[in-house]
């Protein structure tokens, strides 16, 4: 175990109490509390952290909504990293919706209002040409992951301004749980442009700026001073956009990724996870992705990057490019996306196809008969009945992505997958489901949650010192999430591992990722001799460490 040498500039006495990442409460032991000037600061018996872990496991569980929990994890974050990292690692099925989707969405919509303790960083349009001095304010000096959103497209929930910094808080602390990014280089960020929920802009508790958004030559020059100002302070930092609105989130992907170490989770990291997920369902059903007819209900941000890992995949196995877009059918809220359609963006142009409008999406499924359906236009209750039992008529094992967050936007629930396709849909969504008993079978639900691969994705950057993001990494990432299901949990229909295993999850997915930046020749640190062990020996555990 690392040991510190206490020096002049290591906190003491109630700074150290008040310091969330090296605070161990009522764990330091007796001598560090006589060397570092604790005395008569701490009840006298030192507790262990398995003691400690007990003890607020049990306060969590006495809260009664999910809200409460996730106020009550949030204020043992900010007291005590290592606890709260201990306690969520170790109860993560139990954890992970209340920090992440569908809690953190409902943490969202009242951010103002739960507001106890600023954590991250707020770069408002008043910060113009004073970027840099902001980002200096921050307390560590080296960081590996920054997570930045400007709130416009929080999960399904819409415009919610400021209060969307729940966002990177919540993502960022899944890249300590999952993969081990060290949470003292972490940085949350919210771009604050304005808002145009005129419900918040009414709201006296509303903590962001008081104008409609920027937009135009405004919003674009904010955005660069900020890509620029962090790769100055942070070099070789590694920011990920996070629920930005679709007409910003490919335009300033397509504008920043050859330039930064940078990439776009609802894109690319979605992208992955559902290509992983689709791998396992191709091994349930034993047939491959260039024989499936997949027809997207929605065309935004998470469809279009879907799509082009798919083709990107198909390609890569040989299929030629017009053929693999040829099976992908995208549907938006106008309809099926075709050649006679003057409303399309560049994106969507390159998947529309020559086939008769149709404005519904039922309509849509009985006359395309696809064999997958993905859902990513976050409206709740979008697959009806009728669709899903003609979806069955015609695939033996019809497959069903609803991946809309949170919960209630989700396009169907599991339940219903499962009963109004006789039991045999292989299905997964974007938030949690239960396990559901039918007719006396279980089913277990899969859940295609990002969560399952862009940690590893960040891990294997930050151990290869990447300096760019490439889709190929992505690829390389859903093969291992794909690779590290097992047969016999495939026969129960379950598309993603255990959420337990995560952490085995994002190691791997990191060397997968970190094999491919070496291949590519975008590493920035010379390539360790072990690179498995390397990735385990820089992953942070949430242990305590003796200071004396
Ligand atoms: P987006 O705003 O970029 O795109 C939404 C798309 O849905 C648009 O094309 C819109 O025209 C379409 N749409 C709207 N109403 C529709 C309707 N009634 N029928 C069909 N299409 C309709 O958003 P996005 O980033 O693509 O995300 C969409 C949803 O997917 C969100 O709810 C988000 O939470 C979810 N998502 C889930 C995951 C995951 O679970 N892994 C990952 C990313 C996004």
């Amino acid at each position: 175990m690392k040991k510190f040498l206490p020096d002049f500039s290591f906190p003491k006495g109630m700074e150290l109490l008040h310091n969330p990442l090296l605070n161990k409460g009522t764990a330091f032991t007796a001598d560090e509390r006589k060397q570092l000037q604790l005395e008569g600061l701490l009840p006298p018996f030192v507790m262990t952290q398995e003691e400690q872990k007990i003890k607020v496991l049990a306060s969590v569980r006495v809260q009664t909504t999910d809200l409460d929990k996730y106020i009550y994890l949030t204020s043992l974050q900010d007291r005590n990293e290592a606890l709260f990292y201990r306690l969520v690692i170790d109860e993560i099925e139990e954890f992970m919706p209340i920090i992440y989707t569908p809690t953190v969405g409902q943490a969202c919509q009242e951010y103002g209002h739960i507001f106890r303790r600023p954590r991250g960083l707020y770069i408002s349009s008043n910060d113009k040409g004073s970027i840099k001095k902001i980002l200096r304010n921050w307390p560590q000096k080296n960081v590996d992951v920054i997570v930045v959103t400007d709130g416009e497209r929080i999960l399904g929930l819409g415009d919610l301004g400021a209060d969307g910094m729940g966002i990177p808080v919540g993502k960022l602390s899944l890249y300590t749980i999952c993969a081990g990014i060290h949470p003292e280089r972490t940085l949350p960020i919210t771009i604050d442009v304005g808002t145009n929920n005129e419900e918040l802009l009414q709201d006296p508790l509303y903590i962001g700026l008081r104008q409609k958004r920027d937009i135009g030559d405004q919003y674009d020059s904010l955005l660069d001073e900020f890509m620029d100002a962090t790769a100055q302070i942070f070099p070789n930092v590694l920011v990920q956009f996070e629920d930005f609105a679709n007409r910003n989130a490919q335009r300033l992907l397509a504008k920043y990724r050859n330039n930064y170490c940078t990439f776009n989770d609802d894109i690319q990291g979605t992208a992955s996870v559902v290509l992983g997920g689709l791998l396992s369902a191709m091994c349930i059903i034993k047939s491959s992705l260039d024989k499936q007819r997949i027809l997207f209900c929605g065309a935004g941000s998470a469809a279009i990057g879907i799509a082009d890992i798919l083709c990107r995949e198909m390609i890569h196995c040989g299929v030629d490019k017009k053929i693999a877009r040829k099976n992908l059918f995208l549907f938006d809220s106008s309809g099926l996306l075709t050649v006679d359609r003057e409303d399309l963006s560049e994106a969507n142009l390159k998947y529309a196809q020559q086939v008769d409008i149709e404005t519904n999406f039922s309509a849509a499924v009985k006359k395309l008969k696809p064999t997958i359906v993905i859902g990513v236009s976050g409206v709740g209750g979008v697959f009806e009945e009728k669709m899903v039992r003609n979806m069955t008529q015609e695939n033996d094992r019809p497959i069903i992505f609803a991946l809309s967050n949170p919960t209630t936007k989700s396009e169907c629930t599991a339940e219903q997958a499962y009963s109004w396709s006789e039991g045999r849909a292989i299905f997964a969504s974007g938030s949690p489901f239960d396990t559901v008993r039918l007719k006396g079978k279980t089913y277990h639900p899969g859940q295609g949650n990002n969560a399952y691969v862009f940690p590893g994705v960040g891990l294997g950057i930050v151990a290869s010192g990447a300096t760019r993001v490439t889709d190929e990494m992505f690829r390389a990432a859903a093969h291992a999430l794909a690779d590290m299901m097992e047969y016999k949990n495939l026969e129960k229909g379950t598309l993603y591992p255990a959420l337990p295993e995560i952490r085995n999850v994002s190691k791997r997915i990191a060397l997968a990722v970190a094999l491919e930046v070496y291949n590519s020749d975008l590493g920035s640190q010379p390539r360790p001799e072990n690179l498995k062990q390397h990735i385990e020996e820089i992953m942070y555990s949430p242990h305590y460490e003796s200071y004396v």
